[in-house]
């Protein structure tokens, strides 16, 4: 059994739940410090990168998360949960919590195309993955130590650094559960390897 979290400050947080649910899988909305302790993975859902940053400072997440992430537990950022995770912010001073190497570009698509759904391949997940884009954020750059695992076009749109995986899209708003699983799968894992 593995428990999933999802902060539930704002934004997607009953889609991600949804997607979670599985057997062997405990998911609970996080809404309190505490409830950190208990868990083995957390996922940053979509929603305003800013708000969140705000009430993550507000509510004293910002210690426990980056404590959360620097303990090897896995943690999964979509659209605003990306940028959360992200080292810098392209035209911003600094990032958030400053997770994973990488620069991303908020709101890249253009007024034109603020939203827009296309099928992706996803290295590891599959090549047939729906993804829905609203206000999306792009993947500018990425150090040595992360891996792209999409693109769309020339752009990075998912990246994995070891535990912590980032999309600039929502997988959580289809019904295809397969990104789901392979966070699910990376939980079971650090699990087993924090235990062995
Ligand atoms: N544009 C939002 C931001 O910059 C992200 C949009 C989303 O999460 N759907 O935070």
């Amino acid at each position: 059994m593995v428990k999933i979290g999802v902060l539930a400050l704002q934004g997607a947080v009953r889609e991600h739940v949804r997607c979670l649910e599985a057997p062997g899988v405990e998911v609970s909305i996080v809404k309190k410090v505490e409830q950190l302790e208990e868990l083995d993975g957390l996922v940053f859902p979509g929603g305003e990168s800013t708000t969140m940053r705000r009430l993550i400072d507000k509510y004293g997440f910002f210690e426990p998360l980056k404590a959360f992430a620097a303990q090897g537990k896995p943690v999964f950022g979509t659209c605003a949960g990306l940028i959360l995770m992200a080292a810098r912010i392209d035209g911003e001073d600094h990032g958030h919590l400053e997770l994973m190497d990488m620069t991303v570009q908020r709101n890249a698509f253009g007024r034109q195309r603020e939203s827009f759904e296309t099928d992706l391949i996803v290295e590891g997940v599959g090549d047939d993955v729906r993804a829905v884009f609203i206000r999306a954020p792009l993947i500018q750059e990425v150090g040595q130590n992360v891996d792209v695992l999409s693109k769309f076009g020339d752009e990075i749109v998912v990246a994995r650094q070891g535990h912590l995986l980032g999309c600039s899209f929502h997988p959580e708003l289809t019904d295809d559960r397969r990104f789901h699983q392979y966070f699910v799968q990376m939980v079971k894992e650090a699990k087993t390897i924090a235990q062995s």
